[in-house]
């Protein structure tokens, strides 16, 4: 039996503004507990809400980047529930009137649809000690609903990984997962061709794209296999294990909750100029999807390294930066994707936190494609500036590591070579590849990494053979 998969996100996100979003309290991360709080956000009787304009700005940006049509009235409503972290007893959110509609975002090779982006207070939280933190309660959030076009989870993952570049981009949200400034809630069923929507399950809670990804696939198998023993899917709410990469059933989504939705009476609705929503559209700056376009079409990259320029507006500003200064982008991108992210990885940097300057690199790169340093010395000197910030062209001045164009000294350093390393010579003759890689790596030695590889190859071959 051929079985269809159909998963639809809401995904919440926390707007990097200033203020909350009904009042001048901070709006921060891990400040000590209700240190950012006031009448409006504690729900003192009589504090009125008055809406963040930073806040709604944010929402048209990113309902422009996501293709939505932005609604210009902009409308509060109350979500009525009580829950402790909940001062109000009610929730604002924007139920009958979103502020985007209609949005898409193309994967690679499918188109998902955005039904809409509203926004919301966030709740409080309760902490260590069974506190509760009030300093979250006010801070704007975006919720945004897709359709149910997903497939499988790559599809999932792809299309957060887009909106996250988005959001990064235009600097509307940091999108930390383990944070909790972008949260997912994964909505999946599954039916037979050619059958209407099946009932479905909603995964909430998932701390990271690899868990949306493992919970995901757990989800489906589960489904298959209650179907394929003609059992019924329960409509539920479940979470994930990490530990044990399986989903736990939460709670039924018993009939339908009653929020007894109505618009908030505080908040006088307010008409968005066509000059307002104009200005935002002018000021958007270039959107990953359009330098993704460019970096395919002008500078003939691969996917690999095209993801990579993008991880963070850091990362790409240095690229973008380096293209404007030496103008070689192939070389760029493989510094880039390679050895940058080889340093970072390797010693557990946080790009957001090392200063380096970018044209230190840019002088370096100039260095190395004027054949002025080797291969090897490029590299080293590239951890050295990633790491310790130094200055490149005094550094390799002062520590001699010109690259030595001298033939004759590199001939004779080769056949001296040769001559200790006998056994290897033979081995390699006799078929050790490795024995090969073994004498490059002596000559390399004997000249602390300061020659042309090929050159060593070259001559090697030539006076072996
Ligand atoms: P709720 O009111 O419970 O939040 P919504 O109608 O707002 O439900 O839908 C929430 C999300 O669930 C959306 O992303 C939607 O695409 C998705 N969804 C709805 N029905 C299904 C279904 N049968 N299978 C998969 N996803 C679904
Ligand atoms: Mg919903
Ligand atoms: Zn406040």
């Amino acid at each position: 039996m051929n079985y269809k998969v159909n998963i639809g996100l809401e995904v919440h996100i926390e707007l990097n503004t200033k203020n909350k979003m009904f009042c001048m309290c901070k709006s921060s991360f891990g400040d000590e507990e209700n240190t950012n709080v006031c009448p409006i956000c504690l729900a003192q009787p009589g504090a009125l809400p008055i809406p963040n304009k930073e806040a709604i700005s944010l929402a048209i940006k990113t309902g422009i980047a996501t293709n939505c049509k932005i609604n210009n009235k902009v409308v509060f409503d109350r979500k009525n529930y009580f829950y402790k972290d909940l001062p109000k007893g009610y929730q604002i959110t924007q139920f009958y009137n979103p502020i985007c509609t209609n949005g898409y975002i193309n994967l690679e090779n499918k188109k998902i649809n955005i039904r809409e982006i509203h926004i919301e207070e966030d709740a409080g939280k309760v902490g260590k000690n069974n506190i509760i933190d009030y300093n979250r309660a006010g801070i704007p959030l975006l919720e945004l609903v897709t359709m149910p076009d997903f497939e499988n989870s790559e599809e999932v993952i792809e299309f957060l990984k887009l909106l996250r570049e988005i959001l990064l981009f235009c600097n509307i949200s940091d999108c930390k997962i383990q944070e909790g400034s972008m949260r997912v809630d994964i909505n999946l069923s599954v039916r037979k061709e050619n059958m209407p929507l099946g009932n479905r399950v909603e995964l909430k809670n998932i701390g990271s794209f690899k868990s949306i990804k493992n919970a995901i696939n757990y989800e489906i198998k589960r489904h298959i296999n209650l179907l394929e023993n003609g059992d019924n899917i329960n409509i539920e709410t479940r979470r994930f294990d990490e530990d044990n990469n399986i989903t736990i059933f939460m709670r039924n989504k018993e009939n339908i909750e009653d929020y007894c939705y109505f618009k908030d009476p505080d908040i006088i609705p307010i008409n968005l100029s066509y000059d307002f929503i104009n200005k935002i559209a002018k000021n958007m700056p270039i959107l990953p999807s359009e330098k993704r376009i460019l970096y395919k079409t002008k500078y003939n990259l691969n996917i690999n390294d095209i993801n990579a320029l993008l991880s963070t507006p850091k990362i790409n500003k240095l690229f973008e930066d380096l293209v404007y200064l030496n103008n070689n982008p192939k070389e760029i991108a493989n510094l880039i994707s390679g050895e940058l992210f080889k340093i970072i990885n390797e010693n557990n940097l946080d790009i957001e936190n090392i200063n380096f300057n970018n044209i230190y690199i840019s002088n370096l790169i100039n260095m190395f494609l004027n054949n002025k340093i080797s291969r090897d010395t490029y590299k080293n000197v590239f951890f050295e500036i990633i790491v310790n910030n130094i200055e490149p062209i005094n550094f390799i001045e002062k520590n001699n590591l010109y690259i030595i164009c001298d033939i004759n000294l590199i001939e004779n350093m080769v056949i001296e070579i040769i001559k200790q390393n006998q056994k290897s010579v033979n081995d390699y003759k006799s078929g050790k590849e490795k024995a090969f890689k073994y004498l490059i790596g002596q000559c390399m030695k004997s000249f602390g990494g300061k020659c042309d590889i090929n050159i060593i190859k070259t001559l090697l071959l030539k006076y072996i053979n």
